[in-house]
């Protein structure tokens, strides 16, 4: 299984994060997905990233909350990033390139205040994720609208991503499609009792689908409210085998070629 979005650098993790990832081994977990935050997550990223190097994998990008008063700022640790590790220069030394731009995206759900500048920074990154032939990595909340109309200008020019904790609808995953080709990444979400997402779930292919934890937030059940952890991606799989009538095992095969395809792991 791939863990395709946690953010395992978090502090959440300070105190015991070599034997968390031990367990999310434990469960078949093979890869791991670190998306950045902003300028501040950076070096906690990179520093667990180099430990866990062949197992975690570092996007980078800067999320909607963090695009505030002074986001030039942001973007531009961005743009240097990109410029230090993924432009090839056969001269140089070799470095592991980034394998995503993310998260980025909007956000209306905190705060609407700032929502033109995240539509700009969302812009450039996609841009850059163009130029630097990465897939993205999209977070949305209470915002398909103003995330759609950033996106309407990059249609037909080959956008390839995920939006990650997908919370849409059937309409909005197909709404999605139009504007390059995306897979859908579920988490805990889909095993809380009230969710509507099953119900969408099963109007859509699991070929359009990747795992993700979106640790520490969103823990699964019966962990729900918890801190969350790569090893309940399991219970994940689990439901969804569940959605689909299918065994885990098809589940897990189907998501981790997913993730494979989408950033171009071997
Ligand atoms: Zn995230």
């Amino acid at each position: 299984m791939i863990d395709t979005h946690a953010h395992l650098y978090a502090e959440e993790f300070d105190t015991d994060r070599n034997a968390m990832l031990q367990r999310a081994q434990s469960v078949g977990v093979t890869k791991i997905v670190l998306p950045n935050v902003d300028s501040a997550s950076l070096q906690r990223m990179l520093k667990l990233e180099s430990e866990q190097s062949g197992f975690c994998y570092a996007a980078i990008g800067v999320h909607p909350t963090s695009i505030g008063p002074g986001y030039e700022d942001e973007l531009a640790m961005v743009e240097q990033e990109l410029k230090r590790r993924n432009s090839s220069d056969p001269a140089g030394p070799a470095i592991a390139p980034y394998i995503a731009i993310g998260e980025i995206g909007t956000d209306l759900y905190w705060d609407k205040s700032f929502v033109h500048q995240q539509q700009k920074a969302f812009a450039c990154q996609l841009q850059w994720s163009l130029d630097y032939h990465l897939p993205v990595i999209i977070h949305v909340r209470d915002s398909f609208d103003a995330t759609f109309e950033v996106l309407q200008d990059f249609k037909g020019r080959g956008l390839r991503g995920v939006f990650h904790s997908f919370t849409g609808t059937a309409a909005q995953a197909y709404t999605i499609n139009e504007f390059g080709t995306f897979y859908l990444g579920v988490n805990g979400i889909v095993t809380f009792k009230n969710s509507g997402l099953r119900d969408e779930l099963i109007q859509l292919s699991p070929e359009k689908l990747l795992l993700e934890t979106d640790a520490p937030y969103l823990s699964p059940v019966p962990y729900r409210g918890k801190r969350n952890e790569s090893s309940y991606l399991a219970l994940i799989a689990g439901k969804l085998a569940e959605v689909y009538s299918l065994t885990t095992d098809e589940i897990v095969r189907i998501t981790t070629q997913n993730a494979n395809s989408l950033f171009n792991f071997k």
